[in-house]
């Protein structure tokens, strides 16, 4: 991926001159936690969604990996993502901040290293393929099971619980699927590889509790906005056969936006294309993140003028 220019530190860097050394810890042992995050060319100029709640998400997930203080403050690392968007003269773009263990720790021990912070943007749209919002997508349920939260935090955005989202990605892919879903160490439905799940019965909208996934930030506004358009929306328990009669089923995520499943395990689900709740909670989100809702303005960071 190259990006013209990486925030290191607090400097903005030529990408190309960002090297990480062989010895880096965080390469070796999977010590580090990110955010992803968009820029969308909104109505009144371009602007980050949901910046604040996803820095502070990320400071959340540091903490839960046991870091006790980060060399940023969350106001320097929102300016930060602010001025590196601005420094690569992007207007849609897809920001990753990420916290590392740069330094020491090799014993294992998160106070014996050094947590170094960067960010780089890239353009990036179409996650799941660009017909994805369209046509909906295929997905299979997983041989692997996603994390127990008392193995590694699944609550945390850290890199080390992304190999969990590979095997079970790179498997569905091979096997024809375009995703995987991933069941709890219950058998329950946990969520996607990098998206959250919901199940539409009727007016209703289903998704798995908090305990055991990440809480996403799409997930959050996909909630808001459905209670909004009047439907019913709870956290629950969910079981694999309950995907397979749902009336439509979809995923949230920034990068994946909101994406129906129009097939899992070859079973039909619905109409066997993207259904109309889904639909409307993609004209929804649209809407949001391109500040035509009242309720934007809460969400949207706008990019200083030049
Ligand atoms: N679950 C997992 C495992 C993810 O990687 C992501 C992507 N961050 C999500 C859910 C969705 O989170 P968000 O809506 O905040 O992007």
């Amino acid at each position: 991926m190259d990006c013209k220019y990486i925030w290191l530190n607090g400097k903005i860097m030529a990408g190309a001159e960002v090297q990480m050394p062989f010895m880096t810890p965080a390469v070796h042992y999977g010590m580090a936690v990110f955010e992803g995050i968009r820029c969308y060319r909104a109505a009144n100029g371009p602007a980050i969604f949901r910046l604040r709640e996803h820095i502070e998400r990320l400071y959340k997930s540091a903490t839960v990996l046991g870091w006790r203080e980060l060399p940023f403050s969350v106001g320097q690392l929102i300016e930060a993502c602010l001025e590196t968007v601005q420094a690569n003269g992007l207007e849609e773009c897809y920001l990753r901040p990420l916290v590392y263990l740069a330094g020491g720790g090799w014993n294992l021990n998160v106070d014996a290293g050094q947590a170094h912070v960067g960010i780089s943007v890239w353009p990036w749209n179409a996650y799941l393929g660009p017909e994805a919002a369209e046509r909906g997508v295929r997905a299979n349920v997983s041989s692997y099971t996603r994390h127990h939260p008392n193995v590694v935090m699944t609550k945390a955005k850290i890199a080390g619980n992304y190999p969990n989202s590979f095997l079970a990605k790179t498997e569905s892919v091979r096997l024809g699927f375009d995703e995987a879903i991933m069941m709890d160490a219950q058998g329950l439905v946990a969520e996607c590889t990098g998206a959250n799940i919901f199940i539409v019965k009727g007016q209703r909208l289903l998704t798995p509790p908090e305990a055991q996934v990440l809480e996403g930030i799409t997930r959050d506004t996909v909630m808001i906005l459905a209670r909004e358009m009047g439907l019913e929306v709870s956290a629950q328990p969910l079981s694999r056969d309950q995907l397979y009669m749902a009336d439509e089923v979809f995923v949230t995520g920034t990068a994946a936006e909101i994406v129906g499943f129009r097939e899992i395990d070859f079973r039909t689900i619905g109409t066997g294309r993207t259904g109309p709740i889904t639909r409307k909670l993609q004209q929804a989100y649209q809407s949001a993140v391109r500040g035509e809702l009242p309720r934007s303005s809460e969400w949207l960071t706008y990019l200083p003028r030049k």
